[in-house]
């Protein structure tokens, strides 16, 4: 049923991205193509300043299709994932300072991480991303300073559910919190900021991928991504992720668990 929603999912996203897509390059196509015209028109007049003016809109615009192009085969060029356990205190400590950078001046970082924290199964070069595409839409929410905060939390869920006690691991879950006091967002911001080139950032500063390519990292993790946003008072996106347990092992996991199993 979870691939079917993935797969859903994704046949949405793609469905938003052709359409979209498509009609932004079609106007491109009209530029290119009219300025074209322009430019021969001129030329027949011999009005040459005329001609280079059209010459250049119309390269301008076929600049703006090959980044439009570029930004789709980015997105469709996905890295092959390598998961592995990964401790996420530990990679949320080395990447604090790129965090810190990433933020400016005006905004004050602080981390509030769990003690003994339980692994995940992720990549960890996907979770950098990920998380560093938060604190990125945390600083773009707080222009004025303000205060970001990385949390990280261990949850055990539906202990009362049946299924829980048919699939312990997946009631033990990694929370990794990116927690703003910036703008927030509106309700309809909200119900759409995780869909693929939904930006609310002027042109050239967003591409609307940042929040999809976290919700994708997640799922393809086994979890999931909530939205806690509140308009003038802030925002916390949670990434969710199944702990990373050995067989039988109940505290932190030892390191022999790297090993793969014999399957
Ligand atoms: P981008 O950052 O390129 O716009 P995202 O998918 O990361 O793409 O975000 C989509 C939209 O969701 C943003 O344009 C913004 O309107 C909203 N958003 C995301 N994160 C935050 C946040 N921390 N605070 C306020 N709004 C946010």
């Amino acid at each position: 049923a979870e691939d079917q929603l993935r797969q859903a999912q994704k046949m949405e996203a793609v469905g938003h991205l052709t359409g979209g897509v498509a009609h932004d390059f079609n106007n491109l196509l009209m530029i290119i193509l009219g300025n074209l015209d322009v430019a021969e028109r001129s030329l027949k007049s011999l009005d040459l300043d005329r001609a280079g003016r059209g010459i250049e809109r119309a390269r301008s615009g076929a600049r703006r299709g090959a980044a439009l192009t570029q930004r789709l085969l980015a997105f469709s060029r996905r890295q092959p994932r390598e998961p592995q356990p990964v401790d996420p205190n530990t990679l949320i400590t080395d990447l604090s300072d790129l965090i810190r950078q990433s933020a400016t001046t005006r905004v004050s970082v602080e981390f509030a991480l769990v003690k003994q924290p339980w692994l995940v199964l992720a990549d960890p070069n996907q979770l950098e991303i990920a998380l560093l595409n938060l604190v990125v839409n945390a600083r773009d929410a707080m222009p004025k300073g303000g205060s970001l905060t990385i949390e990280t939390a261990k949850i055990t869920r539906g202990s009362q559910s049946v299924s829980a006690s048919l699939q312990p691991a997946s009631s033990e879950f990694v929370q990794i919190t990116v927690r703003d006091s910036g703008t927030g967002m509106s309700r309809e911001v909200a119900a759409r900021a995780i869909e693929p080139f939904f930006t609310t950032k002027e042109a050239g500063k967003g591409t609307g991928l940042g929040l999809y390519q976290v919700l994708d990292f997640a799922m393809q993790a086994g979890g999931h991504v909530t939205i806690d946003s509140e308009l003038g008072v802030g925002t916390a996106v949670t990434i969710h992720l199944p702990r990373f347990a050995s067989a039988g092992a109940s505290g932190v996991a030892p390191h022999r668990s790297i090993e793969p199993s014999p399957v």
